[in-house]
């Protein structure tokens, strides 16, 4: 099996360094995250781009749909407080 070459290659906010282990056959790249962290990832994830940060990036994500669920709640709630004090 041919080893592709990632080191020093960036994928979203990894940057491989070198090899980190195999395991079951696949290559896990040792990775430095934009944030600091460094995960291994395995190398069919990197190419493929289906890991692109150590975690950060959804937890990131998820931090941001949340902001937007609360605010979309507030002005449900808002509106909804509006027309309870509108109909009495
Ligand atoms: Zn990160």
């Amino acid at each position: 099996m041919k080893i592709n070459n990632l080191a020093g290659v960036k994928f979203g906010r990894l940057t491989a360094i070198g090899i980190a282990f195999r395991k079951n056959g696949a290559i896990h790249w040792q990775c430095k995250c934009d944030c600091g962290n460094e995960p291994a990832v395995r190398g069919r994830d990197l190419t493929s781009g289906d890991t692109r940060s150590c975690g950060c990036l959804r937890r990131d994500v998820a931090r941001e749909m949340s902001i937007r669920k609360y605010r979309k709640r507030l002005f449900r709630y808002t509106d909804e407080a509006t027309e309870f004090l509108n109909d009495n």
